[in-house]
Parts: structure tokens; C-alpha cells; sequence
């Protein structure tokens, strides 16, 4: 899989992370890293809260998305 950003930006190169939220394939450059705490709740299935947070892979459209739904001074 190639880097979704970078093929609209002519170049070609490797993916190396998806993007959890919309699939993306990402290279170095345009995966963003978020530490996350764990979603709890809404799930049809019984999952355990986690205390720790978890990384997710990001690109950027989404990583704006989410942070647009953040609460303000986040
Ligand atoms: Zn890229
Ligand atoms: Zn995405």
C-alpha cells in the first residue's frame, strides 16, 4: 500500500501505518501518533476500561476531525 497523502501529492511512497479512522494508508511523514485513553461505552460488546492509554495511527484529516470534537483548551 502506498501513502494515500502523498500519491495526491504526486509522490509514491511506502505506506507504513493506517489510519484506524478512515483507512488510509500513511507513510512516516503523514501518520500521526495520538495517545488516546480508551473509548469506553457504546459498543455492543463488553470491553474492559483500560487505565492506560493506547496509541492510534492517524492521518491528518482525522486527526483534525477529532480534535475539532474535543472540548475547547484541549
Ligand atoms: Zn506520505
Ligand atoms: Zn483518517
Amino acid at each position: 500500500m502506498k501513502c494515500y497523502i502523498c500519491a495526491e501529492e504526486g509522490k509514491s511512497t511506502d505506506a507504513v501505518a493506517i489510519c484506524i479512522v478512515c483507512g488510509m494508508g500513511l507513510c512516516m511523514d503523514h501518520a500521526i501518533r495520538q495517545e488516546n485513553e480508551v473509548w469506553t461505552g457504546g459498543y455492543p460488546f463488553p470491553a474492559e476500561k483500560l487505565k492506560e492509554t493506547l496509541p492510534r495511527i492517524l492521518c491528518k484529516y482525522c486527526s483534525i476531525a477529532l480534535k475539532k470534537g474535543n472540548p475547547k483548551g484541549g
